[in-house]
Parts: C-alpha cells; structure tokens; sequence
C-alpha cells in the first residue's frame, strides 16, 4: 500500500508541502507490475502508434521510483525528499534515426500522444509489426529484503544523523560533516516491437560523507561513498558508521601531508582504483565510439593493447553491486563481457542500436538515466582481473614511488586515451615501505600506455561506486586489485 507519507516533501523547517494527490498516484506501480498481464494490449497499441509513419522497431519504457533523499549539514537535517517519479518514454528507430519522446504518466492515452510524437522521425508509412510478447521476469541479481519505501523517513533520518555523529567524535580536528543519504526503488516495465517484455524491480541505496579536518593552519577534506543495489537491509547504522569513520580517517590523515613530487615515477595503486579503466579505457570499448570511429580502440579486436597481466570484464550480473542489474534498460539481461584478456582486446560493449549496426549481439549495457532519456551505450561493474602478488609485495618491490590509496576524479578524451586523475589520498613509498602522506598529486597519462605498464598486479579486488556522466547519469562501480604502474607522470607542487 502507498502511504500519505510518499508524497510528501519536508522542508528543513519541518513544514510539508504536498507534491500531487493521491488520486492521481493510483495506479500503485507494483501492483501493476503483478498484473502485467493488464499491460500487453496496452502497451501493444503504443508501439502501433510510435510505428504508424513506419520505421524498424519502437519500444516503451515505463518507470516509476519511489526516492528518499536526506541531506545533512553542520549537524543539521538541511532537507528530506520523499517523491515518486512516474513516466514512460517511447522510442522509434527509423533508419538509424532514433525518434524520443517521454511523459510523465502511465497513462495509455498519453503514452499513445508521446509515441505519435516519436513517430514523427518516419518517413513513408507502412504496416506496423509487433511480436506478441514474451515476459521475462526477475532474475535475482538484485534480489533485497528490504524495500526501502516501506521504512519510515525518521529512521533514515536517524541513519544520517549517526554518520554525522560518528565522524565528528573521530578527531576534535573534523570540523565540518556533510551526509547525504539516498534510497529508492525502482519499478520498470520495457516492451518493444521485436516481443520482448521485461518487468523488474532494482533498489539502491547509497551514503555519502564529506569531511573537513582542521589543525594549527592546515585543512583536508575527506570523501567517502557506499552503495549497492541492496534493500534497506543494507543501509543500516554500520553502513553510516564505516562511510562516516573512513571519511574522517582520510581528512585527518591527510592533514599531515607534504607536497607530492612531480615526475616520472613508479605508482602503486591502492586496491579500488579501478575508475582509472574506466575512465582511461572503458569510455572507449563503448560501440556507439566505436561505431562512430572516435574511439582509440577501433578496429583493434584481437590486438594487443595491454600487458599479460590485463584483463578487463564489464559485468552487470554481478550480484548487488551498484552497477548491476537482472535487465538492462531495453530488456537485455546483464551478462558477463570479457573486454580484454591478458593484455587482447577481445571485444566492446552495445546496446541494441550499436550492436545491429556493427553486427554484433547486444551485451546488456543499453541504460537511461530515467524516462526521460533514451538507452546508450553505457558500463556497469568495469573490473580488472586480480593477479598473482600480494599486495605488501608490490609495495616492497618498488624502492621509491607513490602508494594511492583513493583517487579523486579525473578526465579522459576517449579519441586518444589521455587522462589525468586527482589523487584525495597518496603516501610515498621509500625503500619499499609506505612512508609520509603527501597531498596535492596528479596523474597524467595515457589510457593505452598505461595498460603496456602495469608490471605487477594483486591478488586483492575492490569495487567502488561512483555515478557515471555521459550526457546521462547513471551508477556504476569499478573494480581493480593493487596494481604498480611502472612509470607514470605525477604532476605534484613539490
Ligand atoms: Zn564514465
């Protein structure tokens, strides 16, 4: 059952502003989503109406999430948003031009309005086909106990506001805190004209901690974030307490820190450092580059482009991670995709529109930011293979160099593979062991080359979630073990 309470905005002064009636929330998604069988013939005359000028394939996309967002800021609950979104968009695919348009209604009428609109990239009619349907259901990928709108918005109000203490009784030197807390579920329904249609339901739940560490004259920040497509069984208090001790971990740790040195040096990468493949070598195994002759990676199947020791999988079928998911946004199911194996690119990643113009087989990577965007071609959980050596032994292979331990952003130009990368926290290494924390270093270098220079990597792996921009955001992780660069570019100030 929906309650009041889902439709609610709380102002930080605590009054309630109404964001739409209840009678026009009626049609409660999930029960909709159990009656499915309510929706074919529906969602058949939409497709008949995106396909009447003609055109190859259409789909729909119907979305409804129910969100909690509570932001926390000097101690203080700044804001709690408690919405549900509802919409569908429908798509037409006309000669590889693609025709969207979306609404903000479950409505058929006004799907069968949006879909006219989409239609409209057609040219020269013709007789609409449409396969009868054939419904997959859950996978389990991101099975949950929990949904998080069933839990009242206090206790997760509580969960915020106890990271926020929790960081703050760290060091008397943390002096500022920001949580932001987030949840939601996410309902979909994906039909196309090809006779696929997919229901499923994907959770998500992630903290965020900012903190700012003061001593004498000298200040850090901390960053931490955790997510997974978990139900609220995950965000429990010891989710809050371990963003909120690590964040203030780092900004007190780093307070210390002297001037990083510049040049070219060997740099161990700390477990985790994965968002360098995703960035650096990722962006360009996606078709749409590809397809376009904009990626480096074009035309390079069955090369090599990395050492022995390089193996890069794009995986959105890997149990609860924020990547991961049982469909894809056009109702592929999330696989496995080996995108380099020892150091061979083996392959790249497509949607449905990139795999039909390079003939290739979709890989589930077609994703929206919501319905009011149409699928591209996007990662998932990007993960370098772990290798053979332990950490501390890479560490005491490399006389002098930098130990990363978390990177901060970065940029890439996907045509070449250049990239730099902040680093939030990095200590020297000298004569094998980890020594001082040092601030303020850069890594610049090239995606290609980096992966010719990877000479040791760990038997650890570690994911960390991050939210990808494309034009269109959407939640990924990337994953790597510890991993030595024999030589990079650090620009530092010291
Ligand atoms: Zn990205």
């Amino acid at each position: 059952m929906m309650k009041r309470r889902d439709f609610v905005k709380l102002t930080a002064k605590g009054s309630i502003i109404a964001l739409g009636a209840p009678a026009l929330l009626d049609l409660v998604a999930r029960d909709k989503l159990a009656a499915a069988d309510v929706l074919p013939p529906e969602l058949k005359g939409v497709l008949k109406a995106a396909l009447a000028n003609g055109g190859q394939f259409a789909d729909v996309y119907l979305e409804q999430v129910d969100r909690t967002t509570v932001s926390l800021a000097g101690g203080k609950v700044e804001s709690v948003e408690c919405g549900i979104h509802r919409g569908g968009g429908v798509r037409l695919l006309s000669d590889w031009k693609t025709g969207y348009s979306s609404c903000d209604s479950w409505e058929e009428e006004e799907l069968k309005r949006v879909a006219g609109v989409a239609s409209q990239m057609a040219r020269g009619g013709g007789e609409p086909e449409i396969e009868d349907f054939t419904r997959k259901g859950e996978r389990g990928i991101v099975a949950y106990e929990i949904s998080p709108d069933e839990i009242e918005s206090a206790r997760k109000v509580e969960i915020a506001t106890h990271a926020d203490t929790i960081a703050r009784a760290y060091d008397p030197a943390i002096k500022q805190v920001r949580v932001n807390y987030t949840d939601e579920i996410k309902r979909i329904v994906v039909a196309n004209s090809d006779g696929v249609m997919v229901t499923h339901e994907v959770p998500l739940v992630w903290i965020t901690v900012s903190t700012l560490a003061q001593r004498d004259s000298k200040q850090q920040s901390g960053y931490i974030r955790r997510s997974a497509k978990r139900g609220f069984e995950y965000a429990g208090l010891a989710f809050a307490e371990e963003a909120a001790r690590e964040s203030a971990r780092q900004a007190v740790d780093m307070l210390e820190a002297g001037e990083a040195p510049g040049g070219e040096i060997p740099v161990v990468i700390g477990s985790g450092g994965g968002v360098v493949f995703h960035e650096a070598v990722g962006h360009g195994l996606e078709a749409d580059g590809v397809e376009r002759k904009t990626s480096f990676y074009t035309g390079m199947v069955g090369t090599r482009v990395g050492s022995d020791l390089i193996s890069i999988i794009d995986d959105g079928s890997i149990p609860n991670l924020r990547g991961s998911f049982d469909y894809d946004d056009e109702g592929t199911p999330s696989q496995e995709n080996v995108l380099i194996e020892n150091g061979i690119l083996k392959g790249y990643i497509y949607d449905l529109l990139t795999a039909w113009k390079l003939k290739a087989k979709p890989t589930g990577n077609g994703r929206r930011q919501s319905y009011m965007h149409y699928p591209m071609v996007r990662m998932t959980n990007t993960h370098l293979l772990p290798g053979d050596s332990k950490p501390e032994e890479i560490i005491e292979a490399t006389p002098n160099g930098i130990f990363t331990r978390h990177l901060g952003g970065g940029e890439v130009d996907t045509t070449t593979g250049d990239f730099t990368f902040g680093v939030r926290e990095a200590y020297l290494i000298e004569n094998g062991k980890i020594g001082a924390p040092v601030k303020g270093a850069t890594l610049i270098g090239n995606g290609p080359e980096i992966l010719k220079r990877i000479d040791m990597v760990g038997d650890d792996v570690d994911f960390w979630p991050g939210t990808c921009g494309k034009g269109q955001w959407v939640p990924v992780t990337s994953g790597a073990p510890t991993l030595r660069i024999a030589s990079i570019t650090v620009g530092g100030r010291g």
